[in-house]
């Protein structure tokens, strides 16, 4: 093996020698994998098409060993360092340009105590590996709403989905981690164990280490449980969206109810002349007793004409995979998002005209239905601080190709613009693209921002993990 060349967090380069090269490989337990090997175009290619980078090199973990002489090499030559989980975040900083990467894709493993009510996860696990475990045993935690993102960077941001409402933040089931640290220490964080790391772990992303084992808290949940979606068309989206408000207002924890605006996409369940028109549609799920969801369904089921209604029974695990068939990778995506405590007359307004002038027919507005149990848990118990937040927009713009980049980006860019006058001005971290570095402080982390860079000091001085929605190091006296 030859020298190679790889850029240093200073944004210099170095040589690292075809010696330490060859005791790297030697030393793993995975995989090395430079440019033109196998594996090296597989990791470095995420869900994100935009995002087309290419590591120096790529060390393909599949244990805790790997990741600490990862860690360990990166620290001892100031290396650029990026930490692959699912491969799914939107800014795509699981990847370096000119690097080392560090992939645990291959990390993947879940294990489910069933009496304990507990489950250990691997960085490499996408939400089904975990959901298709806890469902053997009518168990879950809190995930999102597409089944191949990955837990890793999911959980290290927040988590929410269909069960926050009752059972919280995916971080707030969160009861422990191994963390490989700046110093290429394997240390656990949980309440009693470094606990100033189990805090900013919950939010504050993969500033502090990387973690190889998750272990959460389950809860009984389905197998069945009542869900789908209801589509009404877009002439009837502003009455349907005041109804909406002032139900999800009334609606008990277990009813989770999100807004999606879109082209319809040619569902079998949708009139031919409905698929590529914009519509509405409500997706909820209820997460508990068939009885009690039917009846705290029915309500949302009541509004309006609908064009379609397939709300019933549904198993839990494939309703987490519903909307997969749309978010699949390989398309170029821009993301903005603002949270709000509600849903404002001006902000349907905003929405309304956005849709009206969608870009592309794989565009699509999220209006996600956050608040109960999770907003019962004090902003400064965990880094996530956003706790009043009860709705969440994500402006989902996805195309196809490069040259449509800057008519999409600017469509998002015009909605995120007009919906600012309604929102808290706060932001969740994992829905941040690249290029909102100066949201970082305010939005993303606001008043938990001065703890978590004081946390990063003690444990990455150097900032040695900054490829991610960065908090930098509180200067030390
Ligand atoms: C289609 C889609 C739907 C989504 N829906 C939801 C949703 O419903 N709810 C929700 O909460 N979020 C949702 N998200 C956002 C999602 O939570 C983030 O994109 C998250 O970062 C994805 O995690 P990942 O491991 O797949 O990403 P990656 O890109 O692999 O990782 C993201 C970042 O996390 C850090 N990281 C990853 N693994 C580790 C580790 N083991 N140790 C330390 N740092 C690490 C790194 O900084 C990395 O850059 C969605 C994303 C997509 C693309």
């Amino acid at each position: 093996m030859a020298d190679i060349v790889i850029k240093t967090i200073d944004g210099k380069s170095t040589s690292l020698s075809s010696g330490a090269l060859d005791a790297l490989r030697g030393g793993l337990r995975g995989g090395l994998s430079l440019p033109g090997e196998a594996g090296y175009d597989e990791a470095r290619t995420i869900w994100n098409a935009m995002i087309d980078k290419r590591p120096a090199a790529v060390v393909r973990a599949v244990g805790a060993s790997d990741v600490i002489q990862t860690v360990r090499l990166a620290a001892q030559h100031g290396l650029l360092l990026s930490v692959r989980g699912g491969g799914h975040n939107i800014a795509g900083n699981a990847v370096c340009d000119g690097g080392l990467m560090l992939d645990l894709s291959r990390m993947g493993s879940v294990r489910v105590d069933p009496q304990a009510r507990t489950a250990r996860v691997e960085p490499g696990a996408r939400l089904a590996d975990l959901d298709k475990e806890t469902q053997a045993f009518g168990l879950a935690t809190p995930l999102g709403i597409n089944s191949t993102t990955g837990v890793a960077g999911l959980t290290l941001g927040g988590g929410f989905g269909w069960l926050s409402r009752k059972y919280g933040l995916t971080v707030d089931n969160l009861l422990a981690a191994d963390v490989v640290t700046a110093a290429g220490d394997l240390v656990r964080a949980s309440e009693t164990d470094q606990p100033d790391l189990f805090w900013a772990i919950r939010g504050g992303g993969g500033n502090f280490g990387v973690v190889t084992s998750f272990e959460f808290r389950l809860h009984p949940v389905g197998p069945q449980v009542i869900a789908g979606l209801i589509v009404h068309p877009f002439s009837a989206a502003r009455e349907v969206l005041r109804e909406y408000r002032a139900l999800v207002a009334k609606a008990p924890d277990e009813l989770c109810c999100w807004a999606v605006m879109r082209k319809a996409p040619p569902l079998p369940f949708l009139p031919p002349e409905v698929h590529g028109t914009e519509v509405l549609v409500l997706a909820l799920c209820h997460a508990g007793d068939l009885a009690a969801g039917a009846e705290a369904a029915a309500p949302f089921r009541a509004i309006g004409k609908r064009i379609a209604d397939v709300v019933g029974p549904a198993p839990y695990a494939g309703w987490q995979t519903a909307f997969d068939p749309l978010l699949t990778p390989g398309e170029r995506n821009y993301w903005k998002s603002h949270d709000f405590v509600e849903v404002a007359d001006g902000l349907i307004d905003a929405l309304l005209d956005a849709v009206r002038r969608l870009p592309s027919p794989q565009c699509e507005i999220f209006i996600g239905h956050l608040g109960g149990a999770m907003n019962r848990v004090p902003v400064e118990a965990t880094a996530y601080p956003h706790r009043n937040v009860e709705f969440v927009m994500n402006v989902h713009t996805r195309w196809s190709h490069p040259s449509e980049d800057t008519r999409c980006v600017g469509w998002a860019r015009t909605l995120y613009d007009a919906a600012a006058p309604f929102a808290t001005g706060g932001v969740y971290v994992n829905f941040m693209p690249d290029d909102e570095a100066q949201r970082v402080r305010a939005g993303a982390y606001g008043p938990n921002y001065d703890r978590l860079a004081r946390v990063k000091a003690k444990y990455d001085p150097k900032n040695l993990f900054r490829m991610n929605q960065n908090v930098a190091p509180a200067a030390t006296t």
